[in-house]
């Protein structure tokens, strides 16, 4: 079990093999608070393949916590189209505020004033404090959770929320035990056997830079101790101390219980046209995708003479009707089961008043492919009908 197992023995091998093998990655070149914020955010539930363009264009755009702050939203958005979980940027935005007013534009050092920031929680309050500012915080993710679970040999459900409380409360302990100053503690000597306790049985304790532990920690949980398929123990270097690999339990462990199932909706996309520009609407300001742009859509499966009632219901014409491929978006909660149709309707020039008035109802906005690339953030939820665009 982990609060049985001695984590001081990991320290030294895991420090090394990072210094060795960490990759570089464009927010590891100048770990300032702000570039540490941004990167974590970017990283929930998404792979750092697909963060690396973002993360730059991002920090190019917005270089600092003043730049976000004074972001307009349709602009953060657009900045973040794609990526996903979209109420991280607009935490991020919030957080950005928050610290303009509430601390003078500095990005709090400090682990439990980080946690009062919006959509920072105790992982990514860990990873500034750590990796900004070298503070001896654990920065406590599914990766950091499963690889303990495995060397530690423990069958703790690893979703459970207690598990991750007693995984940081270990990590802080030694972290405070083992550390060193900033100062004293450049990267190339962590890791290194050098801090003597007088009178203790464990003579020799490893120096820690918070920074180089917490990264090593996710870097093998990203490299070698992968979610998925096989861990790669062969090249690990905690292989001789890990007891899922003695126990041959490594196919076994982590436990995690099962999911709830997602719930599906069926929907019905719309691609309304009028002559080379197409309709958009702007999503509520809070729930699901919120103040992100979308096609106009409907719930059900709708045919294709219900589709033409209601676009006339909406105040249009229809001319013609294609009905476009069918598609599944998945988000963490919800399944989108999506079916489409492109309706060319009237121009607007030919439209009676009665439909102007209900048109203008409806808040849609008509764009064509070089605006809508340019200024609307569409999520990837509508991916496969923007194709047909
Ligand atoms: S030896 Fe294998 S199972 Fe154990 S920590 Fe390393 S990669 Fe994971």
């Amino acid at each position: 079990m982990l609060h049985e197992y001695d984590l001081t023995q990991l320290i030294q091998p895991l420090c090394g093999w990072f210094l060795q093998n960490a990759r570089k990655l464009p927010w590891r070149d100048d770990p300032t608070p702000y570039h540490v914020w941004v990167s974590e955010i970017m990283l929930q539930q998404t792979r750092v393949e697909a963060v690396k363009s973002y993360y730059t264009r991002f920090i190019k755009a917005l270089p600092d916590v003043t730049a976000l702050a004074q972001c307009e939203e349709d602009v953060y958005l657009k900045l973040w189209e794609g990526l996903g979980y979209y109420s991280r940027v607009r935490n991020l935005h919030a957080a950005a505020v928050q610290i303009m007013q509430e601390y003078d534009g500095r990005i709090p050092d400090d682990y439990g004033t980080l946690l009062k920031l919006k959509g920072i929680g105790s992982y990514t309050a860990g990873a500034i404090a750590s990796l900004a500012y070298e503070k001896p915080e654990p920065a406590v993710d599914g990766n950091v959770l499963r690889v303990l679970a495995r060397v530690s040999a423990d069958d703790t459900d690893i979703l459970d929320p207690g598990f991750k409380k007693e995984t940081e409360r270990l990590l802080r302990e030694l972290l405070k035990e083992c550390c060193s100053s900033p100062k004293d503690t450049e990267p190339e000597d962590a890791g290194k056997e050098s801090a003597r306790r007088d009178g203790s049985e464990k003579a020799e304790i490893p120096s820690i830079s918070p920074r180089i532990f917490n990264q090593a920690l996710m870097e093998l949980g990203a490299l070698v101790c992968v979610p998925n398929g096989a861990p790669n123990c062969e090249i690990c270097p905690w292989r001789d101390l890990c007891l899922a690999r003695k126990m041959q339990l490594t196919d076994k462990l982590p436990v995690r219980a099962k999911k709830k199932e997602r719930r599906k909706e069926e929907k019905t996309i719309l691609l309304i046209r009028d002559g080379d520009k197409i309709a958009l609407h702007k999503r509520p300001s809070k729930g699901l995708l919120a103040g992100l742009y979308e096609f106009p859509n409907k719930q059900g499966h709708l045919s294709e003479s219900q589709v033409i009632s209601l676009v006339r219901d909406m105040g249009y014409s229809p001319l013609r009707i294609k009905r476009l491929a069918d598609s599944v978006h998945i988000f963490s909660h919800v399944e989108w089961h999506m079916i489409g149709y492109s309706v060319l309707v009237e121009e607007e020039a030919f439209a009676t008043k009665e439909q102007k008035q209900r048109a203008a109802m409806e808040e849609l906005v008509f764009a064509d492919a070089g605006e809508q690339k340019e200024h609307y953030a569409l999520p990837s939820a509508f991916a496969a009908y923007r194709k047909d665009i």
